[in-house]
């Protein structure tokens, strides 16, 4: 058909990817098929086409409306008997509205998860469905149920354990649903592997590090402010026998928004504290409350949960306190004492209890945070500071005990859930990490959090792509290479040294003397060539993400294997081209403070000195995380004791050791797509779900899982199995003669397999065949 070949792309062509106009008008017109119709609204309709004449076609909807309609506003839609399939796959037209009635079928019958080839999408539904538990939990494990299912993923994932390790990804905005997938998929495997006790602990250490790194957000309820992930390893037997958690911190609660859970659960139990609208730190907005929360009660099940992962009481009690002590100390004020603007801290209740907290004398407490010693040549000397400076270090100083405390108590959830000393190299990983961000104003935090998602999107691209045609390649097969636009672009522009992103910012904030100013400044002299940054008016820059929108972009020369094209009609064409660049602009105002996160040696010092282990133990963690401390003039001119690491070094070193795991393991995905707004259940929104599965390239990834050739097995391996359904025998032929005479008894079309030097190459389904052959047989 050389006409459709060449006819332009119809002007829809973004929700037409993947067919030729030409082909469905007349097949339309022929069957009076279903066809998808755009309301003004941009929602899709469901229409039956009439009649076509030239340009024009009439269709009827539903409520008997008739329309006359351009045809090229028409996209065909699916027969009914595929309403709802499990996997997109299935589907014959895999367009945008298709897939999306398809996804809003399963939603509307609590059918949340569907599976896009080799991805899971899993739709929040923001209330309880009845597909949890113990007896969906055994039926999984039976495989007397089939639908889509992180349980199934889960169990594959046991299966298959002993070929190496494995790993869930999951990816999704916030509030779509990441983090309750992870808790479901740790309950499989709790069950699963459960038997030693361990698996109990596994799932407490859900409830405390949500208390402590997560937060209501406009988003999402409870909003993870930090990444994990779990590794959980098995023995030989199948039983989980120990746990490790990383975590990679960077997020702050944003103005605004309410804090860490646990403030509020700890001021609901009144241990000496006041009110929670008492506290600066938390009656900065006027969010004090999830609606259906109890913060009391959460309080217990965190207590509880400390003791299962055998944090003792006493220990309990130092945590408890230092939080009441990040809380006492943002009511810590200052009074002017000369006329230069010098402050010092008032005697009041808040600087009492902090001392008595922290165990150190007041006296102490008020010098660090009024003064800093400084080394001037050879002599000490002790400098006043002004309120501004004197309020920013109160506020380093709380922050860093919540980060201390924080990884504290990761340390000391590992060393409970310690994998046992003989490792079996078996383990399950799973990856929760914060989305890509971007709001009205994206400050440093969004920068970390994008970076990491550009990381995370290189992970994804490699495997479902590159390491998919390399096989291809590897194997000979007759394949032209996808090329699909790495997002390494992106990424040099953060990693490169000297002259990227993260190494600027951390040349910046070493000099005493700069700015986000000199920063921003220096963005734009150094990086305007890059074409994925541009610098703003004043000290804004804005980069182009792909992980935002795009997973990859597939450019023209995508052609399949000659052979295949004919069969294949909605495969081919440049119409697959979907290139999305998010652009996002940084403020960077406060990006030097937030990366130096000075504090000062002053408050380490008074945190070494107190008579508490807990602050002991955070000041000499502090002190080994510094880097050697600088010498030299740079360093006392500022009196910053920047040899701390900055927090964006700290922050990639965290990434890159969770991106090591993951490169050993084989990962499985997981999308998640919430279907509004409002975290409320059943409304899904067809625009701004097609969003979501745009950014995630899903239907791109269907095609390609489509057009390629997703099974395959050894010639030796297939021989073997298939071998004895030969009419003739053929025990004395080699595995490639014994395979392709297989393949030409069962007559298996040649466009549906390739037979590569040491595999074969199958489409997907069409083992399925021989396998039921096989099974019928035995
Ligand atoms: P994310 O981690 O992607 O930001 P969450 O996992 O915290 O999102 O989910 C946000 C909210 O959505 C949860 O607090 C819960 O109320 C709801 N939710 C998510 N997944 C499910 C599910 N499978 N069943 C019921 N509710 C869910
Ligand atoms: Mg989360």
């Amino acid at each position: 058909d050389l006409d459709a070949a060449t006819a332009p792309l119809p002007s829809v062509s973004k929700s037409n990817v993947g067919h030729r106009w030409s082909d469905i008008t007349s097949y339309a017109t022929k069957k009076k098929v279903q066809s998808w119709f755009q309301l003004p609204n941009g929602n899709w309709e469901l229409g039956r086409i009439m009649s076509t004449s030239g340009m024009e076609s009439v269709i009827s909807l539903p409520a008997g409306k008739v329309l006359k309609v351009n045809s090229d506003s028409l996209i065909p839609a699916n027969p009914d008997i595929l309403d709802g399939v499990g996997d997109l796959m299935q589907l014959s037209y895999l367009n945008e509205p298709s897939v999306l009635f398809n996804l809003q079928y399963r939603y509307n019958r609590d059918m949340i998860y569907t599976k896009a080839g080799p991805v899971l999408v899993a739709i929040n539904p923001f209330k309880k469905v009845p597909l949890y538990g113990n007896d969906y939990i055994e039926a999984y494990k039976n495989k007397s149920i089939e639908s889509p299912h992180v349980y199934a993923i889960a169990d594959t994932a046991i299966r298959e354990m002993t070929r190496g390790t494995f790993s869930f990804l999951k990816f999704g905005e916030s509030g779509a649903g990441k983090t309750e997938t992870a808790k479901i998929a740790m309950q499989y495997l709790a069950v699963l592997g459960g038997g030693s006790g361990i698996e109990c602990e596994i799932l407490k250490t859900n409830p405390i590090l949500e208390a402590f790194g997560n937060a209501k957000t406009l988003r999402n309820d409870n909003s993870s402010r930090f990444g994990k992930l779990i590794e959980i390893h098995f023995s030989e037997n199948g039983k989980i026998s120990g746990a490790k958690i990383q975590t990679c911190k960077v997020v702050q609660c944003a103005e605004g928004e309410r804090s860490y859970h646990i403030f509020y659960q700890l001021c609901a139990e009144k241990l000496n504290l006041k009110d929670v609208d008492e506290f600066k730190y938390l009656n900065q907005s006027n969010c004090y409350s999830i609606p259906g929360v109890d913060d009391a009660e959460q309080f217990h099940i965190v207590k509880e949960a400390l003791d299962v992962v055998h944090v003792s009481k006493e220990d309990q009690e130092s945590v408890f306190a230092m939080l009441a002590v990040v809380l006492w100390l943002g009511n810590v004020s200052f009074t002017m004492i000369d006329n230069e603007n010098h402050v010092e801290a008032v005697e009041d209740e808040s600087l009492i209890n902090v001392a008595k907290l922290i165990g150190c004398n007041i006296a102490d407490l008020s010098l660090a945070l009024s003064t800093r010693k400084m080394r001037v040549g050879n002599d000490n000397i002790v400098q006043k500071l002004t309120l501004s400076q004197a309020i920013e270090t109160r506020d380093a100083l709380a922050k860093s005990i919540y980060a201390c405390l924080f990884e504290w108590l990761v340390e000391q959830i590992n060393k409970s859930l310690a994998v046992g000393k003989r490792l079996t190299g078996r383990s399950i990983s799973i990856l929760d990490i914060y989305g890509f961000e971007s709001f009205d104003r994206n400050s440093f935090e969004q920068f970390c959090i994008n970076y990491a998602n550009e990381r995370l999107q290189q992970h994804f691209n490699r495997h479902l792509f590159k390491l998919e045609q390399e096989e291809y390649v590897q194997d000979g097969i007759d394949w032209t290479k996808v090329d699909f636009d790495d997002n390494q672009d992106c990424l040099h522009l953060f990693e490169k040294k000297p002259l990227g992103l993260l190494s600027l910012l951390n040349e910046e904030s070493t000099f005493p003397n700069g700015t986000d100013y000199t920063f921003a400044n220096k963005l734009k002299q150094h990086l305007n060539s890059n074409p994925c940054f541009r610098g703003e008016r004043e000290k804004a820059f804005t980069v182009s993400h792909f992980a935002g929108e795009v997973l990859f972009s597939l450019v023209f020369n995508f052609v399949i294997p000659i052979v295949f094209q004919r069969s294949m009609d909605d495969l081919t064409g440049p119409d697959i081209c979907v290139t999305r660049v998010v652009y996002v602009t940084y403020d960077t105002t406060g990006f030097l403070e937030k990366n130096r996160d000075l504090l000062h040696l002053d408050s380490i010092q008074l945190l070494s000195s107190s008579s508490c282990h807990l602050p002991q133990a955070f000041a000499s963690n502090i002190l080994n995380q510094s880097e050697k401390p600088v010498v030299g003039p740079l360093h006392k001119a500022g009196g910053a004791d920047s040899q701390k690491l900055s927090v964006a070094t700290k922050f990639k070193g965290q990434l890159f050791q969770l991106m090591q795991r993951l490169e050993s393991t084989t990962p499985h995905f997981i999308r998640c797509i919430k279907p509004n707004n409002f975290q409320s259940p059943g409304s899904y929104e067809q625009g701004l779900v097609l969003q979501q599965l745009r950014c995630c390239g899903v239907l791109e990834v269907v095609r390609i899982s489509r057009s390629g050739f997703p099974t395959r097995m050894s010639h030796q391996k297939f021989a073997r199995r298939y071998g004895f359904l030969l009419v003739e025998n053929a025990a004395e032929q080699d595995p490639l003669s014994v395979s392709v005479a297989i393949l030409h008894q069962f007559n298996i079309l040649p466009e549906m397999y390739q037979v590569g030097y040491t595999k074969l190459f199958f489409r997907t389904g069409q083992i399925g065949v021989l396998e039921d052959t096989r099974n019928n047989t035995l």
